[in-house]
């Protein structure tokens, strides 16, 4: 009774608000309230495998399925959503990314194929900085609907080697120095891995990890972002 009392008291001087709007959240609200909610562009496509997303790979790398939840655009609320997950501490935001498509993808019956679930990885001072990957979250909530593990690091992000020529130095400058590396390629031979990040904009990104992860032989690569950029 009594900290029931104390937690009204602090809702009323400290209210939990919508992280998109900042309009005082219901109590059975989480994270968005539910006009927010409503108003996010949902982009899911029921078939995963012919969409946009694979059609954007197309010549780049082979991939099984892809899909996507939001529509990302640069004044929209999928953006302001995606900022309070990576640079404003919401963790919480990828759970309840992952709830959310996680249930789409059960009642569609995708990715069902799939060995392994893999985060594009951070860099460790990245990591540390931030305190938490942005994606291991939405990963959990994936591997809990897919029932498949989330295997994480195995897929590194590393700093590029510094023995190097000049001409090297300038290319590795321009691929923001540093690069992904496939720490085990014998424990993803054979299997299919689903690869997931939050904004899928050029692709360049999950093209990098993909190429990496193609040195596991006969490895199957199907792709997962929280959002697509329009
Ligand atoms: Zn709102």
């Amino acid at each position: 009774m009594k900290i029931q009392i104390i937690e009204d008291l602090f809702q009323i001087f400290f209210p939990k608000l919508c992280l998109i709007c900042d309009d005082q959240l219901y109590e059975n609200e989480i994270i968005a309230c539910l006009i927010c909610r409503h108003d996010l562009p949902v982009l899911f496509y029921n078939d995963a495998s012919d969409n946009e997303i694979l059609r954007k790979f197309n010549g780049r790398i082979p991939l099984e399925e892809a899909n996507t939840l939001l529509s990302f655009t640069k004044e929209g609320k999928t953006k302001k959503l995606i900022h309070e997950l990576k640079y404003n501490g919401n963790e919480n935001i990828g759970t309840f990314l992952g709830n959310w498509i996680g249930e789409l993808l059960f009642e569609n019956k995708q990715f069902t194929e799939v060995d392994f679930i893999v985060l594009v990885p951070l860099h460790p001072k990245k990591l540390k900085k931030r305190g938490y990957n942005q994606l291991t979250k939405f990963g959990e909530r994936l591997s809990f609907y897919l029932k498949k593990p989330l295997k994480q690091n195995i897929l590194l992000k590393i700093d590029a080697t510094k023995t190097q020529t000049l001409k090297q130095r300038f290319e590795r400058f321009e691929n923001n120095e540093s690069k992904f590396s496939l720490l085990n390629t014998t424990l993803f031979s054979n299997k299919h891995i689903l690869l997931i990040d939050d904004v899928l904009t050029t692709g360049a990104t999950l093209e990098a990890c993909s190429k990496e992860l193609l040195k596991a032989p006969n490895i199957k690569i199907s792709i997962l972002t929280m959002s697509l950029a329009s």
